[in-house]
């Protein structure tokens, strides 16, 4: 550990050429970070990720000054300020007993392989960036095609690499893919025809009025992702547009509901563009059934999307991937490989059943992009994109399907095992049982639980006001405490006559998280319930005075 880069009083061109090749003598905190990366990944993140308690106006003191430096800094300075300033402050999404979001731990390979892809830097927008990349990315999604439809061999060897022809997407995460589907989807249905050249190159406002309809409107469950409203929005249809369905008790989207929106829809020319069902909720983790709702898409002609960006690796599996059953019927369906594929973030896709459907977004331009040649480019939202397909690449091939069977396998049974954990607890109440690895509960004092049995519906109301409270003090002194981390949102149960009822939320991906842990969190819960002075001493006075 020798001298870091020089720093010039002034920047002088020497050495800012030099920052582009690699010095001869190690930044000194620049390599004990990557030695750490490489060969203390867990240690590196658990003791460098330490000043919990700081509230976020304090880090936000640390970035407040709006000039941009003006003098070159030392590698190693910059390095130690980042981690006092910014790496402490982080959120330890690795950690075994971080089970409230999508985001978990990464296999170590990863790392090295991440740093390879920056270091080439190739564009997958074209060819001429990306030679080797491109093939590679359309293997990738070949891959994924074939976990979701599985055609025969020859399909795939007919269209996989084929130049005007493609099996998905790739991109940024789900919410790029949901709207690259979507805009697949108004583009056919408001596609050329006769005088009409089309709404890519006309517009919304003249596609209704060729086509005379009143409106446009994509359906899909009161769960659906809110990517699908930002989708709305940009292709011009309108929030407003995005129908929200109700769910049942499972929080399923109800079918009939479903069917007679459609009905009354169509009834007043407004044409039913899409039909989104959801695998997987991002609160439940819910499946909708997809049969059902592909027999309307078909009925009514329209376009079938699938949003299993979070469910879809459960495909994997094959005893749980019938809980997908119907999937291979959609037109186009979302996977995130940065949620259960255990891909680092920047890894989304959209997948077409149709290897032409693309043809209705694609994009040609002469200097880049042109007809005919193999540029991802012309049909994909994003522009310069960078090599991520060679983590999922790396994952599929490393992994491989028989390992992701094991670790979605071990997810789901994992949320089974607590969620009978909880059961078995008086003190907690399950509100939504696991179908994949997501579940919801809330800490519900035995004596309560037994006076609300008993309770009317304004009783009832008033004990649930008081557990939203307390189920959020519960969370967030979890979360400040930093010993474990579940999140919580809010749900409104058919069981409590629809009350908004606030619960916690954990996702149990991560494959180090422990039964133990699963335990202590509930322990930890208890002991912390014990804490709230408001709420939770009214609640028992309550079940108190009912009881008598
Ligand atoms: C996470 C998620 C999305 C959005 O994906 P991003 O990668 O965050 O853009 C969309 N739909 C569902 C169901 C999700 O879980």
């Amino acid at each position: 550990m020798t001298e870091p880069i020089q720093r010039q009083a002034t920047a002088s061109e020497e050495s800012l050429i030099r920052i582009f090749t690699i010095p001869e003598a190690p930044d000194s905190t620049l390599s004990i970070i990557e030695q750490n990366l490489s060969q203390n990944l867990a240690g590196f993140l658990r003791n460098s990720i330490v000043a919990l308690e700081k509230p976020l106006w304090q880090i936000e003191r640390d970035f407040q000054a709006h000039q941009i430096p003006e003098m070159p800094e030392f590698v190693s300075d910059y390095a130690e300020q980042l981690m006092q300033k910014l790496v402490a402050h982080s959120v330890h999404t690795a950690s075994p007993s971080f089970i409230g979001h999508m985001t978990s731990a990464l296999p170590y390979f990863v790392l090295p392989l991440s740093k390879m892809m920056v270091g080439l830097n190739q564009n997958l927008v074209k060819i001429e960036t990306s030679k080797a990349f491109t093939p590679m990315e359309r293997q990738v999604l070949g891959m994924m095609h074939h976990l979701v439809y599985g055609e025969a061999d020859g399909f795939y060897k007919k269209w996989m690499h084929s130049a005007n022809h493609s099996l998905g997407a790739f991109c940024s995460g789900g919410t790029v893919a949901n709207i690259t589907a979507l805009w697949i989807a108004r583009n056919r249905l408001l596609k050329a025809d006769g005088e009409f050249r089309g709404i890519a190159r006309e517009g919304l406002f003249r596609a209704m009025q060729h086509y005379n309809y009143q409106g446009l409107a994509i359906l899909v469950s009161e769960r659906g992702h809110y990517s699908l409203g930002k989708a709305a929005d940009i292709l011009g249809i309108g929030r407003d547009a995005l129908i929200a369905i109700k769910t049942d008790a499972n929080n399923k989207i109800d079918v009939t509901e479903l069917a007679n929106t459609m009905a009354e829809l169509t009834a007043r020319n407004i044409r039913v563009m899409a039909v989104v069902g959801v695998a997987g909720t991002t609160e439940t983790g819910n499946v909708d059934p997809l049969h059902q709702l592909a027999d309307l898409a078909e009925q009514y002609q329209c376009h079938f999307h699938v949003d299993a960006a979070w469910g879809g690796a459960t495909l994997f599996s094959e005893r749980y991937r019938h809980l997908l059953a119907g999937i291979e019927r959609a037109d186009s369906v979302t996977i995130d490989a940065h949620k259960q594929m255990y891909v680092p973030m920047g890894a989304g896709m959209v997948v077409f059943k149709h290897p032409s459907d693309a043809h209705a977004i694609a994009h040609h331009a002469e200097y880049i992009l042109r007809k005919g040649s193999k540029d991802l480019g012309s049909q994909t939202l994003e522009g310069s994109r960078p090599g991520m397909a060679m983590l999922v690449h790396a994952c599929l091939q490393i992994i491989g399907s028989a390992g992701y069977q094991i670790l979605i396998d071990r997810s789901l049974e994992k949320a089974r095992y607590f969620a009978k954990l909880i059961m078995d607890n008086s003190d907690f109440e399950l509100i939504t049982e696991p179908e994949l690895c997501i579940l919801t509960y809330r800490y519900v004092p035995a004596s309560v639980q037994k006076a609300m049995a008993k309770a009317n519906p304004a009783q009832l109301q008033r004990f649930n006001e008081l557990l939203n409270g307390m189920t959020k003090f519960i969370q967030k002194r979890q979360r400040e405490e930093g010993k474990s981390f579940v999140s919580r949102t809010r749900l409104t149960p058919a069981k409590y006559q629809r009350q908004e009822t606030i619960v916690f939320r954990v996702v149990l991906a991560n494959p180090l998280t422990t039964e133990q842990i699963l335990h202590d969190v509930l322990l930890e819960q208890d002991h912390i319930a014990q804490l709230d002075k408001e709420f939770y001493p009214k609640l028992l006075q309550l079940a108190k005075k009912l009881a008598a």
